[in-house]
Parts: C-alpha cells; structure tokens; sequence
C-alpha cells in the first residue's frame, strides 16, 4: 500500500488493526485519548504522520470481573475507573492515582492504557523546537548527548505515569494483542529504563486490558509531589502495597526512565526498604524540584505510606 503524509484510520476491530499495522509498521503510532501524542505531536517531539485511532474497537472497552481478576479495558476513561464497584471496594488505590492526573476534562479524555504508555518526560525534551534546537537538543531527540547531565550518553527522562506505580504495586499484568500472537506480562516488563526508547514493547503491539488480580486483601498507600494540585505531572510519586501474605511491593515514578520496584515483607527493616528505594532511583537535575529534594522526599512519602497502611 502506498502511504501518504499525514494519515488518520479508525479500524472497528483488533482483526482490522493487526491488518493496518502491518501495512504500516514502525511508521505509525496508535491514538486513544490523544492527550499525550498529540500534545508530543505539536511541540515537535512525536515526528509520526501516521495515526491509527483505536477508540472504535470494542473489544478493548469495558470493565470485567471474573472470580480471579478484575480486568480493566485499556479504554477505559480514567474518570470512569470511580465507577466501577468493585474497583471502589477492591482497588480504591487506583482511583485515587487516577484522579492525580491532570485535570477533569484530561481525565474524561485520557485511557488508563494510555496512561501506562504515556512518553517519559523531562525540562530539557518537553520545550518548543526552537527552544530544543537553541540548546542544541539532547540525546532524545535529534541531540548527542543528555544535557541535564552535563553530556552523559545516557537519557534519564522521566517515566510520569500516575497510574502505573498504584497498579504495580498490587501486581497488575497486561494483555498484548500482537501481530505474532497475544501474551500476558507483569505490567513492570513494559518498561526498558532507557530515556530514549522506553518500552519493550514494539509500535504494533496493541494493550488490550489490565489485568488485577483479586483476593489479596491488599492495603495501599499513593502519594504525589506536585508544585500545585491540579494540571501538574508528578515530580515523585510513591505507590506501595502490603497484600493478604504480608508481602510489600513499593514503586517510584517520576525519579527514573521507568517504574523503580522494591519488594520486601512485613517485619524487614523499613529503613533498608527506604534505602534500596532512594538508591534505584536515577534522579538527576530535570524537574522543577532538585534531585537532592526528590531524593529527600522519597524518604518522607515512604514513611508516610508505611504508617498509612500501618507496616
Ligand atoms: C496538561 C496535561 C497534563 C497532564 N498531566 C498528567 C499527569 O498529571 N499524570 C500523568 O500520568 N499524565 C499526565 N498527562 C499525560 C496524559 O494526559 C496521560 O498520561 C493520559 O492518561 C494519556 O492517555 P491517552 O489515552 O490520552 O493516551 P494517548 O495520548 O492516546 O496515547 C499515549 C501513548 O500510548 C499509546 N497507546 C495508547 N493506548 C494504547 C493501547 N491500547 N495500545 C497500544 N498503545 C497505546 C499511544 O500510541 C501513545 O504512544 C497530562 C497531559 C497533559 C496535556
């Protein structure tokens, strides 16, 4: 098929979207709520002309229980989520993270799915062009080198998702609808750690739903650190459970290229807990907040999640 610039599509099926991905390959990028790429897009930073809307695939809406796992359609608005009984009662956590982003009509628009594969961020990637262009653009775009760390070769822009860090916490997986097949993984493989390029998985992969399981009787605590309450990505947020067999997952967001995951259980030093957190943790200088800020409040929110959920 020949391909001209600029193309919008909206398949009806996951059948259709498998077809127009492989006409398409790596020159395309799907759209749910669009509140991320195209706001990429118009600053310069998401260079595809190609876009293939998923929003009229019905296999990829709604929220399902069945007696192991609440599964959650990745179109699922994330002002929806409150709706959801049994969210309410068995997740509330994930509400919660929810409604820390952006703000109400953002998250009458945003998807969760879109949300756990929102673009990693950073002061000196998220400018204008010409802003980018002027300070000789860094690693993630058209650059050498990562400019917030003085010239390193590496990119450490941020992973924002609110939402992920909650959902890791209590072991949420994803389902993957590719053109090879479909898969199941632990939502915390989705992501490399590089800057750059940061998900393991490829363009055409298409994230189906997520996947929670039930039954764990967890307990959680989220917290963000924001310069203001609403309309602000995270500078730090903190997302940790405790599930029914006294094991404790704690996860970081906003203070590396990907979701830093610490496990550990009831009764374990919560100081060594807090440690190994602020030791994964590859801040550097690229929020409105210091890293040695950051760092110090990774240790605050930690305790105040511990004592929140009482471990
Ligand atoms: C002003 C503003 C404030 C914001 N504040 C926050 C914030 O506080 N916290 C936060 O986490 N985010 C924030 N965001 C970013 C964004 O709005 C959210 O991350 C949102 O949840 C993205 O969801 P979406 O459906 O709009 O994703 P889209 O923009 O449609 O997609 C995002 C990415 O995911 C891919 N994608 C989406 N769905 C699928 C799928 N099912 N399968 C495969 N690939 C898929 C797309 O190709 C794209 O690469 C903000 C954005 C703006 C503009």
């Amino acid at each position: 098929m020949m391909v001209s610039e600029n193309t919008y599509t909206k398949p009806a099926t996951l059948e259709e979207t498998i077809q127009l991905v492989s006409q398409y390959g790596d020159n395309f990028k799907f759209i749910a709520g669009g509140t991320d790429i195209m706001a990429n897009k118009y600053q310069g930073n998401d260079l595809t002309h190609h876009f293939i809307d998923i929003t009229g695939i019905v296999a990829l809406n709604g929220i399902h229980v069945n007696d192991n796992y609440i599964v959650i359609g990745a179109l699922t608005r994330l002002d929806d989520l409150k709706k959801s009984r049994e969210i309410n009662e068995e997740f509330p956590v994930l509400i919660e993270a929810a409604h820390a982003v952006g703000s109400p009509l953002i998250r009458k628009t945003a998807t969760l799915g879109g949300n756990i594969l929102c673009e990693n961020r950073c002061i000196f990637y998220n400018q204008s062009e010409w802003w980018r262009e002027a300070v000789g653009y860094c690693l993630k775009c058209s650059g050498n080198v990562c400019i917030a760390t003085g010239g390193k070769k590496a990119c450490f822009s941020e992973f924002i998702s609110d939402t992920a860090p909650a959902l890791i916490s209590m072991n949420a997986q994803v389902r993957l609808i590719e053109p090879e097949g479909e898969r199941v993984i632990a939502l915390e493989a989705l992501y490399t750690g590089d800057g750059v390029n940061p998900k393991t998985i490829k363009n055409t992969s298409i994230l189906k739903e997520i996947l929670l399981p039930r039954s764990q009787k967890y307990r959680c605590a989220f917290k963000k650190l924001r310069l203001r309450e609403t309309l602000e990505f995270t500078s730090l947020t903190t997302a940790v459970s405790i599930n029914k067999h006294d094991i404790i997952r704690i996860v970081l967001a906003g203070v590396d290229p990907k979701p830093v995951l610490i496990e550990g259980k009831l009764g374990d030093d919560k100081e060594v807990l807090i440690v190994k957190a602020i030791k994964g943790a590859r801040a550097v200088e690229n929020d409105m907040f210091s890293r040695s800020y950051r760092r110090d409040m990774i240790r605050v929110f930690l305790n105040n999640c511990f004592k929140q959920i009482d471990i």
